[in-house]
């Protein structure tokens, strides 16, 4: 029986969205077969645990495949798969409105860039809109496996609307029938099926029939035995689970019997999207037991910093009725998830050791999760930090050290790691903190991204030594070692007698007012008249500057300016205070906001700039007098 169709209104993002699809010049359209085979993957895997779990289902017998047939005469192209089918509800809601994420993704990453959405249709994959790309009509026939449904078709040429058909004698799961659109006509021919299925669809977990023959291989790679499988495998069976083009960077197969039993495969993928601008990842680990899919992209089963992660962990352990609510706060999956993040921790541990060159790439590209991770995960905090790579005073520009190697060259006396954070190589290295460490020549690391000083400061310690920022206001540097004991300390210019320079500091104090909390004598400045120095330390200066860009409310605390009282400027400072005060004010504030963007901290420009131009005017003026 069949009843009057009824027309809907696609929603307004559906429409733009198959507008974009439709009008695209998207060379790869093969990938539209992708999209419907996942679909009808995803369908028979959901119907796989609905038929464990529930007493009754509809066509019980059917056999669980994806079948493909083509018409070259009527230019066809029919896809069957025998899965969980949808209700009228369901093909209103799933085929009328954006509703999941792969098309979500598209759009917003669309924006205004048009230019960018050709490539987006294949890094993404738009799903079931992908048909339009090669159909002029798409019909779906689809009958839910709930015992008291109907079936429907549903249909529409891609354009605003949809019509929705009730119809009788449907098997359960799902008929997508489309007809070619004039320039896709080659789709209706078995070989060129066949050779995408090859492509790309060839290790999906059901057997899909072409001409009444399975051409995929079926299988889940993760339990076969290392030995058995193929470079060229991994590498095909990654682009299969993470829809992806490139190669991956690495791959991860382990298996475990206790304390639990595990069957995991886990690949690094060879970009990193985030860094790419993509915006946040979604987790790309998707949870079985014994093959049966509970959790497809699972935000339980490893943390969150580990979302750039593609693969799958099966455990027979787990119970199969568990519910999405239950996996989330549930002990065993919980577990899972600690074994497993340890387990991958100690694989990159490994890579390090063993081929440090790879383990070098990953650094570089997905190095920032990493440091996420330290910063967020208690749990595995002293993992991370052997993983963790920086340039250092003592490595080559460019080149990477560990926090071990710097442990391991701390000579005698030294028992804190130092850090600064910097803008580059070069700027910290002209820069005022890295001064006395280049005089007493003790190895410093170099912060250069916004997140370090926050994962040093989580650290807090690496293997009993304290993480010290360079620019803290107590710093207590080692005593000199025999090596560098022939060097002076101090420059030999002389400094200004101690009773001057501490009334000057005062003074300074007194100008600066509530802008630093003290002026103090440097016992460590060389080149430089003056540095901030952080008296009180939980924050770094780099910690504060990220804070206030992020968040008005943060208040950079007070600071401590310290003086050089070698340094010309400051004895000259000393007997300019005597002679002409008001613009002895002038160069201290100039000299405390050079100091202030030396730190990288804020300073208000206009005033800055003014003042500047002030002190200048007056250098010209006695040139020119
Ligand atoms: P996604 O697969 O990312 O969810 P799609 O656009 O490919 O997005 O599909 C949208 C939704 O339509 C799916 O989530 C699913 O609920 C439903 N759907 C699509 N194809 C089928 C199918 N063959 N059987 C059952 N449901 C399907
Ligand atoms: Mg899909």
């Amino acid at each position: 029986m069949t009843t009057k169709p009824e027309t809907k209104e696609f929603q307004a993002e559906v429409k733009k969205l198959l507008d974009i699809v439709i009008h695209s010049l998207y060379t790869e359209k093969d990938i539209f077969l992708r999209e419907l085979i996942s679909n009808s993957a995803d369908a028979l895997e959901k119907f796989r645990l609905k038929q464990l779990l529930e007493d009754e289902v509809f066509d019980k017998d059917a056999s669980l495949d994806i079948s493909i047939s083509v018409n070259d005469k009527e230019h066809t192209l029919t896809i069957i798969d025998s899965g969980i089918g949808m209700t009228r509800e369901e093909l209103e809601h799933n085929l009328g409105t954006i509703a999941h994420s792969g098309s979500k993704t598209f759009l917003s990453e669309l924006g205004e860039a048009q230019q960018k959405d050709i490539n987006l249709i294949g890094q993404f994959g738009v799903g079931f809109y992908a048909a339009f790309m090669v159909a002029k009509k798409v019909r779906v026939k689809s009958r839910s496996y709930k015992v008291d449904e109907e079936g429907y078709e549903w249909a529409s040429d891609g354009t605003g609307s949809y019509t929705v058909t009730r119809e009788s004698g449907l098997h359960r799961g799902t008929k997508i029938i489309l007809e070619l659109k004039d320039d896709a006509h080659k789709y209706a021919d078995e070989e060129t099926i066949k050779r995408i299925i090859k492509k790309y669809s060839n290790f999906v977990s059901f057997p899909i029939n072409v001409g009444g023959e399975a051409i995929n291989t079926v299988q889940a790679l993760w339990t076969k035995s290392k030995d058995d499988i193929k470079e060229e495998e991994y590498t095909e069976f990654y682009k299969f689970i993470a829809n992806a083009f490139d190669k991956p960077l690495s791959h991860f197969h382990f298996s475990a019997d206790a304390p639990l039993a595990i069957k995991s495969l886990l690949f690094v993928p060879g970009d990193n999207m985030e860094l790419m601008g993509f915006g946040r990842m979604d987790p790309g680990v998707s949870l079985y037991c014994q093959k049966v899919l509970i959790e497809q992209h699972s935000k339980n089963i490893l943390p969150e910093w580990l979302r750039f992660l593609k693969g799958v962990v099966d455990s027979e352990d787990l119970p199969l009725n568990i519910s999405r609510q239950a996996l989330q706060d549930n002990a065993l999956v919980a577990k899972l998830k600690k074994i497993i993040t340890t387990r991958f921790l100690k694989f990159l541990k490994e890579q390090a050791k063993n081929d440090a060159e790879q383990y070098e790439k990953f650094w570089t590209t997905f190095g920032l999760f990493l440091k996420e991770g330290a910063t967020t995960d208690y749990t595995h905090r002293n993992d991370l930090a052997q993983l963790l790579r920086f340039e250092s005073s003592k490595s080559e520009a460019g080149k990477l050290i560990s926090l071990a190697e710097y442990v391991e060259r701390m000579p005698e006396g030294q028992d804190e790691i130092y850090y600064i954070n910097g803008p580059s190589r070069e700027a910290i290295e002209t820069g005022p903190y890295f001064e006395v460490f280049k005089r007493r020549n003790v190895e410093i690391i170099y912060t250069m991204e916004p997140i370090d000083d926050f994962v040093f400061t989580h650290l807090s310690e690496f293997d009993g030594k304290k993480l010290v920022s360079g620019d803290r206001a107590d710093l207590k540097l080692p005593e000199k070692t025999e090596e560098n004991k022939e060097e002076k300390d101090t420059d030999s210019a002389e400094e200004l007698d101690t009773p001057i320079a501490q009334t000057l500091a005062k003074w300074m104090k007194d100008v600066l007012g509530d802008k630093v909390k003290d002026v103090a004598i440097s016992k460590r400045l060389v080149d430089s008249p003056a540095m901030i120095v952080n008296p009180d330390g939980f924050f770094t200066s780099s910690m504060e500057r990220v804070m206030s860009a992020t968040n008005q409310e943060h208040k950079i605390g007070s600071k401590n300016l310290e003086i050089n009282c070698s340094h010309p400027l400051i004895k000259g400072l000393a007997d300019m205070r005597i002679k002409d005060e008001e613009f002895a004010k002038n160069i201290v504030s100039q000299i405390h906001d050079n100091a202030m963007i030396q730190a990288g901290l804020m300073i208000e420009p206009r005033s800055m700039v003014e003042r500047s131009y002030k002190i200048l005017e007056r250098v010209l003026g006695k040139e020119s007098a």
